[in-house]
């Protein structure tokens, strides 16, 4: 049976939407206001039919160089730090107007490079995520650009969307841009130019056509959606590129809208242990008392209560191999303690942590995302 045109929004549960600047912020450097309520109004109707969406937006920068009276294109670094301050906050704002509506919270979250890219940061991003969205509040993400320089910044959205998504192992990732898709031309000086609906596989021919269009406003183009789709389907999240130039562009997607969709290559959770029980780089064991194997079979998170022992030498977030009663190797995982605090943790039951550290930890060892078990092929 051949696959349905367009993209079913309703078959994917957890949702990155990524906002350009140029469909949000006009030319006069002013949030375009009634196109965000539409965006508003879709995300609530996804919202309340049980989907968990979030929002990495740009904008600030367009924003707040028109709020300090920066030219963007003879601005120094520093005055484009400064015009992300004064920018972001009312884009904040704006989103917490528009989606306080349908009395949704917005929570807004700035990431640097660092916080996907090193796996101590990525835990602690990943946590709040999660916990923001169990709380059923939309994140709304964007780069904390007045901290970020050139060489430690993502400096586009696309790509810092595709790593929210692989971290928040969502399912689909949606790039609302000013065109419905990628083209093999350019569209607007091509008029031979071809739609592309659906791209199997990201290879050369497929990079060297996203070189082809470019958006003016935002620093994106079709370059970075592309090795942004890359990333999130290799995460196992589906990628599309659909048009936001248009009122309620989410409405329009799932009524069949056109767009160009990447499908993801195997699920978020299979692609995660696929990649962990891949790592080389084992830093210490955590051995586990028999509850607590039984609870990882039924897809539960290591607890410190089920740690009878210690070793190695590793930090937050380094790997660890896990170990049952009998010293075989049964997974490995993703640690949340160091082995000093680990050690202190071992047997602890979760209402005891705070007392044992001094301070308020996480709850569990190895979180149950971050854990693949070898053999028995359960946990996911
Ligand atoms: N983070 C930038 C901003 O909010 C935008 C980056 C991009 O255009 O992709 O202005």
């Amino acid at each position: 049976m051949s696959r349905p045109a367009g993209f079913s929004i309703e078959a994917h549960r957890r949702l990155v939407v990524k906002v350009g600047s140029s469909l949000l912020v006009g030319r006069d450097g002013l949030i375009d206001t009634a196109w965000l309520r539409g965006l508003a109004d879709d995300i609530a109707l996804l919202h309340g039919g049980g989907h968990e969406l979030l929002v990495v937006s740009s904008g600030s920068i367009a924003i707040g160089s028109n709020v300090l009276g920066i030219d963007k294109r003879r601005a120094r670094l520093e005055d484009l730090q400064a015009a992300a301050a004064a920018g972001q906050v009312r884009l904040a704002h704006a989103y917490q107007d528009a989606l306080g509506v349908h009395g949704i919270d917005a929570a807004q979250i700035l990431l640097t490079l660092e916080d996907t890219e090193n796996r101590r940061r990525f835990l602690n991003a990943r946590g709040t995520l999660g916990r923001l969205l169990e709380h059923r509040a939309v994140p709304v993400i964007n780069e904390n650009d007045t901290v970020a320089t050139e060489e430690i910044r993502y400096g586009d959205n696309d790509r810092l969307a595709a790593r929210v998504a692989q971290l928040v192992m969502a399912d689909a990732l949606i790039l609302l841009s000013d065109v419905d898709g990628l083209y093999s031309a350019d569209p607007a000086s091509n008029s031979e130019a071809g739609h592309i609906a659906e791209v199997a596989v990201i290879d050369a021919a497929v990079v060297a056509m996203a070189g082809e269009t470019r958006s003016d406003i935002g620093s994106g183009g079709m370059a970075t959606k592309v090795q942004a789709a890359r990333i999130a389907t290799h995460a196992g999240c589906s990628t599309v590129i659909s048009s936001g130039a248009i009122d309620r562009p989410l409405h329009a997607l799932a009524a069949g809208g056109r767009c160009t969709v990447f499908r993801a290559k195997g699920t978020p959770a299979a692609r995660r242990k696929q990649w962990l029980a891949g790592v080389l780089e084992v830093r210490g064991e955590l051995s586990l008392d028999q509850g607590a194997v039984a609870a990882l079979e039924a897809g539960n998170s290591l607890l410190p209560v089920g740690v009878v022992r210690v070793a190695g030498s590793f930090r937050r977030g380094d790997v660890v191999t896990l170990l049952d009663p009998a010293g075989r190797e049964i997974g490995r995982g993703l640690a949340e303690y160091s082995d000093e605090e680990a050690g202190r943790l071992t047997g602890c039951r979760s209402e005891q942590i705070e007392k044992k550290l001094g301070y308020r930890g996480r709850s569990v060892m190895v979180h149950r995302d971050d854990l693949v078990l070898f053999e028995s092929g359960v946990a996911g």
